[in-house]
């Protein structure tokens, strides 16, 4: 396995990384462009893309945001509506492992920019259905929140015929460099399907844990017709902002008093805390997987940006990646399952070029601190000018305990846990 000299991304990132002759990642590269584009010239191509699309009658929105209760939502409504004064629709496909934090932060979103805000929210019953399929098919607990998120604007762009979408960073620009900021990538069906979904579309599910076409088609992307008749295009905003999650959302506490807590498996307290799992069991599995976690993210991207030495760097991941994940047990009482079938699922997909049995465990075979130093990596190594502190803000609601994962927000069903309420449901109902 090969790492780079300067982030602490492996060549095993399943986003796919190349390296240059002094070992520097095509990440790290395309990172560089952040400081040395001209990002004034980028902004006025972003206002004639906003120009073009402003609804004049008034009859309509201008654009759709995806939103959630974190992950830069708060900036990207900020830059579209403060900033260059467009009247956007937000939107959010409901992933039902909420954090009451998170559904206080979509709260205040859409009051606080006085949007507003178009949810999707399947049946719970349906979503653990989906669930118990995808970790067996490919040891995802987060698929269907991640078809969701990304299919959901779409599907409201076309109905509503509000063409333009709004989204923020590009992962394979941000993370790996597939992209450059110059090549003005696009959203596509083909990346959503190869990368957010691991290869599988909705369809591809049916017939497994008994689900229909039915089941899935709030999954499935619109046809191309449908999407060219409406002239659908979804653009990201880091090609056009030089995107800095951290200093975004410092920006977004001071401003707007968005919401941040610790996480069990990452030091990065603003990305994802709307959410119960992802940072928790989600990233465990990652961890099984693909040999790292987000904490190797947000260490790579810190870094990047000459707040974080390399042996911080480190030392964060071996503080992070071994981390238990908290929500075990919330997980499993949800979607139904033992902690041995969880394990059974995830475990096929373990990456066995990247792990070895030891001691009746499982031992990476190669790890970045093996490869901490050396005259390349000196080379390498970038000054660092910044402070990598994350802040917890304050919460408007300090005596609420996020200790369960809120399926819907507010409504009868977040009273009582979904997996017996399913099993014991009466078999004759149609007289009710
Ligand atoms: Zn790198």
């Amino acid at each position: 396995m090969q790492f780079c000299t300067r982030c602490v991304y492996a060549s095993a990132h399943p986003l796919g990384l190349t390296f240059d002759a002094g070992g520097v990642c095509s990440g790290c590269r395309i990172h560089e462009e952040k400081t040395s584009l001209d990002w004034s010239a980028r902004r006025n191509k972003l206002e004639e893309i906003f120009c073009a699309h402003r609804n004049r009658s008034g009859a309509n929105y201008d654009c759709i945001i995806p939103v959630s209760g974190a992950r830069d939502s708060y900036f990207i409504v900020h830059t579209v509506k403060e900033k260059f004064g467009m009247n956007p629709l937000l939107v959010t496909y409901n992933k039902h492992y909420n954090t009451k934090m998170g559904i206080r932060n979509l709260a205040y979103l859409r009051t606080i920019f006085d949007c507003d805000l178009f949810t999707m929210t399947l049946a719970p019953q349906r979503v653990q259905q989906i669930t118990r399929a995808t970790l067996r098919t490919m040891g995802s607990m987060y698929w269907h929140a991640l078809a969701g998120q990304t299919v959901w604007p779409v599907q409201v762009a076309v109905r509503l015929k509000i063409p333009l979408i709004v989204w923020g960073e590009h992962q394979g620009i941000d993370q790996v460099g597939m992209f450059s900021h110059k090549d003005a990538v696009e959203m596509t069906r083909k990346y959503r399907k190869e990368h957010d979904l691991m290869g599988w579309e909705a369809e591809d599910l049916v017939g497994i844990e008994g689900l229909t076409i039915e089941d899935v088609k709030p999954f499935m992307y619109p046809h191309d017709l449908e999407l060219s008749r409406v002239g659908v295009r979804g653009i990201y905003l880091g090609n056009f902002i030089p995107w800095d999650t951290k200093r975004q959302h410092e920006e977004m506490i001071a401003k707007y008093g968005y919401e941040t807590r610790e996480l069990t498996r990452t030091f990065d307290s603003y990305n994802d805390v709307d959410c119960f799992h992802y940072s928790d069991i989600h990233d465990w599995i990652k961890f099984v997987k693909c040999g790292y976690g987000r904490v190797t993210d947000h260490a790579a991207r810190e870094l990047r940006w000459g707040r974080l030495s390399r042996e911080d760097a480190i030392n964060l991941i071996e503080t992070h990646e071994q981390r238990r994940p908290e929500s075990r047990q919330l997980f499993f009482d949800w979607v139904g399952m033992t902690e041995a079938e969880f394990t059974n699922c995830i475990e096929q997909f373990r990456d066995l070029k990247l792990w070895e049995q030891s001691d009746g465990g499982w031992r990476m075979r190669d790890h970045v601190r093996e490869h901490a130093s050396g005259p390349r990596v000196a080379a390498a190594r970038l000054p660092v000018t910044g402070s990598c502190k994350f802040l917890v803000s304050a919460s408007r609601a300090p005596e609420e305990q996020d200790d369960a994962q809120v399926l819907i927000g507010r409504g009868w069903a977040d009273r009582f846990p979904a997996a017996p309420y399913v099993r014991n449901l009466p078999s004759t109902s149609a007289s009710d």
